[in-house]
């Protein structure tokens, strides 16, 4: 398994969320039943949820009033089941690509859904600045982290009306002022664990507001009611999570892994910058995502892609073909991705370079 991975999701875990979640497979917390056999309602299972959620609570600083919830469907179901629960009149969202705008077609069956700005105009290569936020909604959407072009907000907003926001792809990878949002929802395949859990930050009094009636499973208020284990949760990827979760801590938290995160990003944007084959997916450097670097072929050099993905794949590195709406590359460096492998990449790019 010693390869640069890349991938952008499901995506590298740190060595020791595998060994563990193995251990745990094998026999939970030495109750001798494995992980993927014990009843939810286990002393042992139950400890792992609760752990997970008061560890989640801890490393981001989430204030009183707020519950974690670990739950199935992905971060597309959350974006049905955040208007169906939010949604009364009128919502706001802004639009900076694929999810956003997968996001924006659910909750138009919901209610008036206004887009208050959008950079669809540049194939979302750009987060759009100085627009307004109308102040008689119910809600503003905003995805922080645009995994497929690669830009993203690394501030918290704060327009005066709740806010809620799609982390699936730069939760946990640095600090975040949590009492600036009323739900934060991400998928965990990208910087958490495997995928099949979806995580949930809601504050409880976002809830309650909307006149419709609200399938049991799709209201949050059942979740919170019964600590995330209404029904069977998705027990291994929640495992796993707490493993990553431990491990983050150990490192220093969101803080420390902020610092990680920078030096990774800028090692490889400093190349993308230098190296006369390259050009950035993302012009504005206060735009560019820590989390998803893209990046494609000058144009007097586009006849190279290719090329550059046989000596990436003979050097071990996987996962850098850019998807497919965009092209050229992409190096997701989540969290759990070493330095090394960034190094990697980069030395890489320089002999391909020196190469031509
Ligand atoms: C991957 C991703 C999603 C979709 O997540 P699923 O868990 O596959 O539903 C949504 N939003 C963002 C920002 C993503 O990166």
């Amino acid at each position: 398994m010693k390869k640069h991975n890349f991938f952008a999701g499901p995506s590298i875990l740190p060595d020791v969320v595998y060994e563990k979640t193995k251990e745990a497979i094998d026999d939970l917390y030495g109750s001798g039943v494995s992980l993927m056999s014990i009843s939810h309602r286990s002393k042992e299972f139950q400890s792992v949820m609760d752990e997970a959620q008061e560890l989640f609570k801890e490393l981001l600083g989430i204030p009183e009033g707020y519950h974690v919830l670990f739950l199935g469907g992905g971060a597309s179901s959350q974006f049905y089941m955040i208007p169906y629960n939010l949604l009364q009149t009128k919502a706001s969202y802004l639009n900076t690509g694929t999810w956003s705008n997968k996001a924006i077609k659910e909750a138009k069956l919901f209610g008036e859904t206004i887009e208050v700005a959008s950079s669809a105009d540049k194939k979302f290569n750009y987060i759009p600045k100085g627009f307004d936020v109308p102040k008689d909604i119910d809600y503003m959407h905003i995805t922080t982290n645009n995994t497929i072009a690669g830009t993203e907000i690394k501030e918290d907003f704060d327009f005066g009306v709740p806010l809620v926001a799609d982390m699936s792809s730069d939760i946990l990878s640095r600090p975040v002022d949590v009492s600036k949002y009323s739900v934060i929802y991400g998928g965990a395949q990208k910087n958490l664990g495997p995928a099949g859990v979806t995580f949930v930050i809601v504050k409880e009094d976002i809830l309650g507001k909307v006149d419709r009636a609200i399938p049991t499973m799709i209201d949050y208020r059942t979740h919170i009611a019964k600590g995330s284990m209404f029904n069977t949760p998705p027990v291994l990827p929640i495992f796993s999570t707490l493993q990553t979760l431990k491990w983050l801590k150990g490192l220093g938290g969101v803080e420390a892994m902020q610092k990680i995160n920078a030096e990774k990003a800028t090692l490889l944007y400093d190349e993308i910058d230098r190296n006369k084959l390259f050009k950035p997916g993302v012009a504005n450097p206060e735009d560019r995502s820590l989390m998803n670097i893209t990046f494609v072929m000058n144009d007097e050099y586009k006849d190279l892609d290719t090329g550059f993905l046989t000596l990436a794949a003979e050097r071990n590195i996987v996962g850098i073909k850019g998807h497919r709406s965009v092209g050229g590359f992409r190096a997701s460096t989540y969290n759990a991705l070493p330095k090394a492998s960034v190094e990697a990449l980069v030395k890489a790019m320089q002999d391909y370079e020196k190469n031509m």
